[in-house]
């Protein structure tokens, strides 16, 4: 059975990197009728940050991401927190112990220090370990005795030197490496009784059931210890399959995307709009910055992956159909944000006028305008194609709602000849005398009109445009006298002309 899971470290806001691990958790457990687990990492509580974990439940409710069990959604795994963990993981860490496979340590920070000093590149490991205070060198009776004095220690993993580590990754490939090159790292702590992030990790994966594992590139120099410790355990055969996403890149390609690119490129890196506990910095989110969740999701989805066809455009149901762990690419994924502002402005046309009129309902109502659904409708399938984000409609619409107070002078000195007034005036009569105000009566009696006088049909227009809407752009302008009707229209031109 296919169990995934998305595990992430509260130590701030999700950034777009794990939403789209997360994304990718979710494509692979739907399409294999799977399971996603979501479990929260918070075993190093010096990086704790209050606020978020619901931070990220926010996050992923609003994206539609849905887990199927773990913290705040409850199953028979938990508990999913890791802090709420603690006796289980010191009965594995006894059990390595007890094995050999794991030794106590008590170096202090000033002790490894020195060692750094003195050798080049130390590393703790099986050259060094021998000349360092730990259970391998000290008597049993100094160690016992050192543990009941409340001296604090960790207990290291022991990496066994001259063996080659496989990891069958599902998009790398093989990856082969010696396990020399490991240190025995830190798998517990007695300072706060709890493991560091590998043990709980593989524990966690463990008793979890999780099948397979995906995860960012920079967990990729983590996996052989993982792949050591699941052997140490003889979990070996139930080893999770690994696969390791690309990196996203800054627009330019040049180097990893970080949580501060966003606000420098005027374009957010977090789902939500994060405000820091601790810095009182506050971050832009997608959703504040006015994104459509699908658009997000859709954007994510192709940063690492693609179908291989010209399709970009891709419904939640199409993605879970045509995703494709193995046809990730292993090269990093430049975050090309320009790209995330086409998906927005694609799901507003593809989203119905009723939809995004409910949306600028709220904002034409702030600016005090009070209008029915029905006409912010019309407006909105008049306006929508030209806009990337809801709330840019009002900026440009604003005068369907609003007569203008004033108008652009620059248009006016281009635009307002100096027959205007008179010919705006024979256009308003012409106007007031039509019982057919559709925007087809208008324009074929205005037509005709403009051709009886020999009037300049451009001349026409452009005055028109300016007296009803302030500027010199914008939709149709019949469209835009259809919608504001007969006296609205003869009023405006009224007041263009004096
Ligand atoms: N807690 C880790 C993180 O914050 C999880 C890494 C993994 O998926 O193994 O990303």
């Amino acid at each position: 059975k296919v169990r995934v899971r998305f595990a992430p470290s509260p130590t701030g806001a999700l950034h777009i990197g794990g939403v789209r691990t997360a994304l990718y958790n979710y494509l692979f457990a739907r399409q294999h009728g799977g399971e996603m687990v979501f479990r929260i990492e918070d075993t190093d509580s010096s990086r704790f940050v209050p606020g978020a974990e619901e931070y990220i439940i926010e996050s992923f409710k609003w994206l539609g991401i849905n887990f199927d069990e773990g913290v705040s959604f409850g199953g028979s795994f938990g508990p999913y927190r890791q802090s709420e963990r603690r006796a289980i993981y010191k009965e594995y860490v006894d059990r390595l112990l007890a094995d050999g496979k794991a030794y106590i340590a008590f170096d202090t920070p000033v002790e490894l220090d020195a060692k750094r000093a003195e050798i080049k590149n130390f590393q703790y490991d099986a050259h060094t370990r021998m000349m360092m205070r730990n259970s391998l060198t000290l008597s049993k009776e100094e160690v016992d005795s050192l543990v009941a004095d409340g001296v604090q220690y960790v207990v290291r993993f022991k990496v066994e030197p001259g063996e080659d580590i496989h990891i069958h990754d599902m998009i790398r490939g093989e990856v082969v490496i010696k396990s020399d090159i490991l240190d025995d790292k830190v798998l517990y702590k007695s300072a706060d009784e709890l493991p560091t992030y590998h043990l709980a990790n593989i524990v966690d994966d463990h008793l979890m059931e999780i099948s397979h594992v995906i995860r960012g590139e920079e967990w990729l120099p983590s996996a052989p210890l993982h792949v050591l410790l699941y052997r140490a355990f003889g979990w070996a055969d139930t080893m999770p399959s690994f696969a390791h996403l690309p990196l996203l890149l800054k627009p330019d390609g040049k180097g990893k995307l970080s949580k501060r690119d966003g606000d420098r490129l005027g374009f957010p890196v977090f789902p939500l709009e994060w405000h820091d506990p601790k810095t009182g910095e506050v971050s832009s989110g997608f959703r504040e910055s006015g994104y459509f969740p699908e658009a997000v999701i859709n954007f994510l989805a192709l940063l690492g992956w693609n179908p291989g066809t010209e399709q970009e455009l891709f419904t939640i149901d199409e993605l879970v159909e045509q995703f494709d762990i193995a046809k990730c690419s292993k090269a990093g994924a430049r975050f090309d944000y320009k790209k995330g502002i086409w998906f927005n402005h694609e799901y507003i046309l593809r989203k119905s006028n009723e939809e995004i009129a409910s949306l600028f309902a709220p904002i034409v109502a702030g600016n005090g305008v009070d209008e029915t659904l029905e006409r912010v409708t019309q407006v909105v399938a008049m306006m929508k194609d030209r806009v990337d984000f809801v709330h840019d409609l009002w900026e440009l619409c604003s005068f369907f709602f609003i007569p203008p107070t004033e108008y652009d002078e620059k248009t006016v000195r281009k635009r307002w000849k100096d027959n205007s007034a008179v010919v705006m005036g024979e256009l308003a009569d012409l106007l007031g005398s039509l019982d057919d105000f559709s925007i087809e009566n208008q324009e074929a009696k205005v037509f005709a009109w403009v051709e009886e006088k020999g009037y300049k049909l451009g001349d026409v227009m452009n005055a028109f445009r300016l007296a009803l809407v302030g500027i010199g752009k914008g939709p149709g302008m019949f469209d835009i006298s259809a919608f504001l009707g007969k006296d609205e229209t003869l009023r405006r031109l009224h007041a263009a002309i004096d």
